[in-house]
């Protein structure tokens, strides 16, 4: 039987890549789809808030959140307690403890939380993960550097308190990174340059290294005109690997390396099919660590006021 899976938050991401990878999938069944301003699709039920949904009776066996971090964990925990299924966008919350309630409340309905971390799944990813494996890596750098009026035009939950600001993109990096480096990191210097206009930073610095001295610089900004760049440079004893376009793109230091071919959507396709497989064994898969970094950066950085920013 397919999983009857609703969409909350009809926005961007939802319109994007989860409605098409959920509608081509054979394991979900769109059931409907919820979002307070947005309209919803032909043929599919659309309500305003998850209330009304639960209040309709349309079985849903699953649902995915892509609303802002801001209002994910009251969502959530509405929706576990239906006994329902439940896929995270990035980040899987505003704080730690949310997740942690999240974790604990899914465990105790015994069902499913998957927190994604979309970027993970870019094709470059696991190439880059292995041929890293076995090489010794001397220093990281990545440029997460994008025009925020190109990429969130009108996203003013960015700039709220819990939107995480440049970290929005940023924290896709550090899933990255958290992913294809064999060892832990710990954040020890960060400053955060917050736009006096606004509650959350516009660009960062941040500064961690691995449990064996290897340093890992990071450098977000949102101010980027002109090409954009969603890079990872590791710095090994073979050579320099870059990840480019968000691990879309592999050099190794010998040429570019050659990945699988994959279709349109293929970190959301792999997404859906994880979280599928997740619902099939009864299991979850929350690792909160790029979130934890994020967390530490925002603890521990200077926290410095700049210039205005009016969209
Ligand atoms: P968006 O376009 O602003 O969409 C957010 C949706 O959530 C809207 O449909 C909005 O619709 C709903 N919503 C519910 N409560 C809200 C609130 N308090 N404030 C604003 N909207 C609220 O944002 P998005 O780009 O899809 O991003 C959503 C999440 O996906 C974020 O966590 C983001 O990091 C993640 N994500 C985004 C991308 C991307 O490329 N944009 C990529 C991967 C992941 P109603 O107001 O009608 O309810």
């Amino acid at each position: 039987m397919t999983i009857r899976l609703a969409l909350i938050g009809f926005g961007k991401i939802a319109h994007d890549q989860h409605l098409p990878v959920v509608q081509a999938s054979p394991a979900f069944t769109l059931a409907a789809t919820v979002s307070k301003h947005g309209q919803g699709i032909d043929g599919t039920p659309h309500f305003d808030d998850l209330a009304d949904l639960i209040a309709s009776g349309i079985a849903v066996d699953a649902v995915s959140i892509c609303t802002p971090p801001q209002v994910r964990r009251a969502v959530a925990l509405h929706a576990i307690a239906q006994g329902w299924h439940v896929f995270l966008e990035k980040p899987p919350a505003s704080t730690l403890a949310e997740v942690e309630l999240l974790r604990t409340a899914a465990e105790e309905q015994a069902v499913t939380l998957f927190a994604s971390w979309h970027s993970r799944y870019a094709p470059a990813v696991e190439p880059a993960r292995t041929w890293l494996a076995e090489r010794e890596i001397r220093a990281v750098k990545v440029a997460w550097r994008e025009d925020v009026r190109v990429w969130h035009p009108g996203q003013q939950w960015i700039w709220e308190p819990g939107g995480f600001g440049v970290f929005d993109p940023g924290i896709n990096a550090l899933s990255i990174v958290t992913h294809i480096l064999p060892r832990p990191l710990v954040v020890e210097q960060a400053a955060l340059d917050i736009p006096e206009n606004l509650a959350a930073p516009i660009a960062a610095r941040v500064s961690l290294r691995d449990t064996a001295g290897v340093p890992v610089a990071i450098n977000l900004n949102f101010r980027q005109e002109g090409p954009q760049s969603w890079d990872v440079a590791v710095e090994t004893d073979a050579g320099t690997l870059t990840l480019s376009k968000g691990g879309d793109e592999l050099a190794l230091p010998d040429g570019d390396a050659t990945l699988p071919a994959v279709g349109d959507h293929a970190e959301y396709t792999a997404l859906y099919a994880r979280f599928a497989d997740l619902v099939q064994v009864g299991a979850s898969d929350v690792d909160i660590t790029p979130l934890r970094l994020v967390a530490d950066a925002f603890l521990s950085g200077r926290h410095d006021r700049v210039e205005a920013f009016i969209e």
